[in-house]
């Protein structure tokens, strides 16, 4: 399969480097916050996938100016080591009612422009790393965005 060890910093980084144009475009300020993170097992170009994918809905929440943060943390689950993503924006945030909608697949706030697959996709291949995707709402406003993914164990 197309499973490996990979590194999320570098990944977070390259997939920075794919969206550059829709951030600088807009004025977004990008604030990285990475810890020291262990290796996940996982298909690199599907866990880029879904960070482009979450940049990008964040970018288009924000409309314009803003504040783009993103994280990296060790961070246990159910006992199991791993490591916690978060992609978090300055926008609206997402409505209420509809917190739970989002991954559903052709969900789409965005008439005439969305798909509704990015979050649809993006949990798939969430949940076929092992992992898990999950949003609320920041306290001073904008989404956040949280992978978690376990950490590789064993053999590259
Ligand atoms: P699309 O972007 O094509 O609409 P997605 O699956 O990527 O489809 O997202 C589904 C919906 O989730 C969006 O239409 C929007 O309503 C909501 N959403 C996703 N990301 C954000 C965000 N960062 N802030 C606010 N709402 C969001
Ligand atoms: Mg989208």
């Amino acid at each position: 399969d197309c499973e490996h060890n990979i590194q999320l910093q570098p990944l977070v980084q390259d997939c920075l480097v794919l969206v550059d144009h829709l951030l600088s475009r807009g004025g977004i300020e990008v604030i990285c916050d990475f810890d020291d993170v262990p290796p996940v097992r996982a298909d690199s170009g599907e866990i880029q996938q879904v960070v482009v994918n979450l940049i990008v809905n964040a970018t288009q929440a924000m409309g314009g100016a803003g504040r783009l943060q993103i994280g990296l943390r060790p961070e246990a689950r159910d006992g199991a080591a791993g490591v916690a993503l978060t992609v978090q924006d300055s926008g609206p945030g997402v409505p209420e009612d509809v917190l739970s909608s989002v991954f559903d697949p052709f969900f789409t706030t965005k008439p005439g422009e969305g798909t509704g697959l990015g979050l649809s996709i993006s949990q798939t291949l969430i949940q076929r790393a092992g992992g898990i995707i999950t949003v609320r709402n920041r306290s001073g406003g904008g989404a956040a965005f949280s992978v978690w993914l376990p950490e590789a164990t064993g053999e590259e």
